[in-house]
């Protein structure tokens, strides 16, 4: 699938060859995220024709001196984001996999960016793995504030994640309190099998528990900066904050007098440092708050996803709502650029699988 001056399409191209230190791997199913809609609006800039950062995939070539553990039919992940080599951000500025063949550098490979997977694990899983992971990262660094309510701002897959791995990460004692945008995404939320403990498109409505408050603000880049002084606003005493979603260049709150957000955010990059960097500050009424965020996550990350995956298949697995082929993913990509409406095929869409096993 390739992108190319604004719009998509399938076509064919030769496969490459791995050089030293470099794999081929072939993708068995992929996901497709927000940051790729947002990619194709013309919201980002990223150079790669090929996207596709989220997704599972089988060693098929491997170039001289790569490690025996990626022998051809080993089944891996691959993290995208290298902590320390900004020239690799899968699906971003190096070709992703969205494609039947793709070749991995050798600084991903050497960087231990690629991951091999049991080989029972359950591939059709595979499109929520990099998110759970992101959501591993997000609660395990708000559980060390013991919050007593843990608000989710944003109803896309990274929140709907965020309320069900709550229950295993944080404990049945917190609250969980989960904001949609959308009236029609409350209403999914209702029929969801695993429910937040409090259902809102208003968080001014929403009671907290007496204590420390946590935020998840899971929100598009454009939508950040309003979740957050939203959560300020409810004037908590102690308020932890992950700024999960995206953020403008420099942007800044006047209930944060002082604090270049997009920098909190930034600090953190694929799981480095570790333990990861906190900014603690006063609001402008005088609460306290932490403030972080990151980009990427640490293999870490990745393999306890996995893990979860494997331990509680049924609870994540109806948010993979949409299944397609290659076509069909240029198909839904396509609509989904073109609208901010979420219906795909008459059903909200959360997470698309894109399956690529047929043409092995
Ligand atoms: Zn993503």
């Amino acid at each position: 699938m390739v992108r190319a001056g604004g719009s998509l399409s399938v076509v064919s191209r030769p496969t490459n060859e791995p050089g030293p230190g470099e794999l081929v791997v072939a993708t068995e199913y992929a996901g497709l995220c927000g940051t790729d809609i947002q990619m194709l609006r013309g919201l980002r800039d990223d150079p790669a024709p090929v996207i596709g950062h989220e997704g599972i995939a089988t060693v098929v070539a491997a170039g001289p001196g790569v490690r025996p553990e990626f022998a051809p039919g080993t089944l891996v992940a691959v993290n995208p984001t290298h902590p320390t080599d900004p020239g690799f951000l899968l699906g971003h500025n190096v070709d992703g996999l969205l494609q039947e063949r793709t070749l991995l550098p050798a600084t991903a490979v050497t960087g231990g960016m690629v991951l091999p997977l049991p080989a029972d694990t359950d591939r059709t899983l595979a499109p929520l793995l990099e998110p759970l992971a992101v959501v591993r990262y997000a609660l395990r660094q708000l559980h060390a504030f013991a919050p007593r309510t843990l608000i989710v701002y944003g109803d896309g897959v990274i929140g709907h994640l965020a309320v069900r791995a709550a229950r295993r990460w944080l404990g049945s004692a917190t609250r969980v309190i989960l904001v949609h945008h959308t009236e029609s995404g409350r209403a999914f939320s209702e029929a969801a099998p695993y429910r937040a403990d409090v259902l809102c498109t208003r968080l001014d409505w929403a009671r907290l528990e007496p204590g420390v408050v946590g935020a998840l603000l899971a929100t598009p880049r454009d939508a950040t900066v309003f979740a957050l002084e939203s959560v300020l606003a409810l004037g908590a005493e102690e308020l932890a904050v992950d700024l999960v979603g995206g953020l403008p260049p420099n942007a800044t709150t006047p209930l944060l007098p002082g604090i270049d957000l997009t920098a909190a955010r930034a600090a953190n990059c694929g799981g480095l440092p570790d333990p990861a960097r906190i900014v603690t500050t006063d609001s402008a009424d005088g609460n306290r708050v932490h403030l972080f965020g990151h980009r990427g996550v640490a293999d870490r990350h990745l393999l306890d996803a996995a893990a979860e995956l494997a331990a509680e298949p049924g609870r994540y697995r109806d948010l993979i709502t949409h299944e397609t082929d290659l076509e069909g993913a240029v198909r839904v990509m396509r609509a989904l650029a073109g609208s901010r409406d979420r219906v795909i095929d008459g059903r909200r869409l959360i997470k698309l699988s894109v399956h690529m096993g047929a043409k092995q």
